[in-house]
This record gives C-alpha cells, structure tokens and sequence, in this order.
C-alpha cells in the first residue's frame, strides 16, 4: 500500500534542497523513462533546455515542488504516488545507478528506482527514485506554470488562510469531509494520511457530510489541520510508505500517527478499535467511538 507525498513531506524535500543547491546550475539529465517528462513533450528538447539553467530558488504549491530558474523559466516536480527527489553521488556500474555514498542511499531499496538524474555543476547528482513512474516532469515558462496551478486551493499554511475562508472553501462543495480535504482544488496539500490524522484529532467521522458539520466541528478540523501539518513538518514527514528525505533517510512522523494505517490497533484517546473503510477508492482510518457519525 502507497501513500503519495502529501504538503509536509514536499515541504520538508523544498527546505531540504534550497539549503542544498541553491546557486547550482543543471549540467545535464539522464532518463530511462522519458514520459515522465510531459513539457516539453520530447525528451531531447528538455535536456537541451535545461542544460546550464541556475537554480535561483525552490518552492512549493500543493504537493508540486517548483524550482525557479535562470531565463524565466521553471521547473515543476510532482512526485505523484511514489516519488522522491534525492541529492547525493552515484555511478552506473553492472547495469544499476550505484550510490557512491554510503548509508540509506546505498542501503534502503526505497532509494534504488532512479528513473531520472539531473548533474549539478558540483558533481552532485539530484536523482528522482519512483517506484511507480507516475512523476511528473515539466520545463515551464511563468504563464505556463500559472495555468498549471490555477485550479489549486489555497495553501492551509499561510498566514491570512483563516478560520473564515477555511469554512468558505469547504462549503463550496458537497460531499463528505475526507474527500473535501483531499481536494486540491478546496484546499492544497493535504492527501490521505494527514486528512485521517486531521479528523481523529478534531474528532470528526471522516463520512461526515459537508452541510451536517457543526461551526464548532469545522473550527476543530480547522485547528488541527494548521496543528497537524506544522507537527508534520517539523518531524520531517511519514515515511511508513516509501517517502524518503533528500539525503534518503525516513521522516521522523510515524511515531506520531495515531490512525492512519493502525486499523486493528487501539485508538490512543480512548481505547476503541480503529477501523478502515474505503472511501472513494481510498482508505478512511478513524475511531467509531471517538469520531461517531
Ligand atoms: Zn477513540
């Protein structure tokens, strides 16, 4: 079972690397497989363009990782279901991409898929691990990285995204409060594991419908969304799935979990047996006792 990196993990990747190579300059990309890069839609055309493009700044929106370049350009990563950027050296040795340094580059298999391996001008390599190829790649100009993420919500981190225009964008849609989170367009970031931790910590069932949900109710999810997230990055995200850090070490949120993927455990607040119900094709864990319907 897959968890995609949702806002803290591409939160922790975007610090991570604007500590890292800021100022570098693409020397040169490798890719075996080239759909991953769907702007410009030839392989060859983006290698040729990204070539000798300095990394002026690393961003993020959504769960998109936004690297600002040389010459107005851009450089959009979804990591999509299982993908990771990591920094580090490797070598092409016996058919395989070989870390040439030691510890969970070399060692944890989470970090052995490199579909795509950018050369920085130092000699270090930034290398996308993807287990699943669904990433996505894209060399953009300003209107084109606009359009791009145009439809997405607002960002549950910033300073003026309060309590009030939190309720605003989750009143525009119907439906139940799980899905309404894990919408990008209602709100950017937040997938499958945070809107469970989320819930359970505002003690809401997560098959709750938007119009049934209590001023109190939405104030609570509201606080622990702000809460969650910034714990979150502060751990440096979840990594019970295959997300990794840029320098291939887990996260440090899974002790923090409290139901995501703990079906059958006991709940922590009050002893309950948590459940798991799909919902829409993905999972809900929660507490029947303490997030009744
Ligand atoms: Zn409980």
């Amino acid at each position: 079972m897959e968890s995609m990196p949702e806002l803290p993990e591409v939160e922790t990747i975007v610090r991570e690397l604007n500590r890292e190579v800021l100022g570098r300059a693409f020397f040169d990309v490798w890719t075996d497989f080239p759909k991953m890069i769907k702007k410009p839609k030839s392989f060859d055309q983006f290698r040729k363009e990204i070539k000798g493009k300095k990394i002026l700044n690393i961003g993020r929106r959504g769960k998109n990782i936004l690297f600002e370049l040389s010459e107005n350009r851009s450089l959009l990563i979804h990591q999509k279901l299982t993908g990771h950027l990591l920094l580090g050296k490797w070598q092409f040795l016996n058919g395989n991409w070989q870390s040439l340094i030691p510890g969970p580059l070399s060692e944890d298999p989470m970090n052995k898929f490199l579909h795509l391996i950018f050369w920085l001008d130092d000699k270090r390599q930034l290398a996308l691990s993807d287990l699943r190829k669904f990433a996505k790649v894209e060399l953009l100009n300003k209107e084109e990285l606009e359009k791009e993420l145009k439809s997405l919500g607002p960002e549950p981190l910033e300073r003026d995204f309060s309590f009030e225009k939190f309720k605003g964008q989750i009143l525009k849609k119907k439906g139940k409060i799980k899905q309404v989170l894990m919408d990008q367009e209602v709100i950017a970031g937040i997938g499958n594991i945070y809107s469970d931790e989320i819930l359970w910590q505002a003690k809401v069932n997560p098959f709750k419908e938007i119009k049934k949900l209590s001023d109190e109710e939405m104030k609570k999810i509201y606080e622990a969304m702000k809460e969650i997230l910034k714990k979150a990055i502060a751990a440096r995200g979840e990594s019970i799935s295959d997300f990794r850090r840029i320098t291939g070490e887990k996260g440090g949120f899974d002790p923090l979990r409290k139901v995501y993927r703990r079906e059958g455990e006991k709940c922590p607040r009050c002893g309950a047996i948590i459940k798991r119900i799909k919902i829409g094709g993905r999972s809900a864990h929660f507490c029947p006792q303490c997030q009744k319907l």
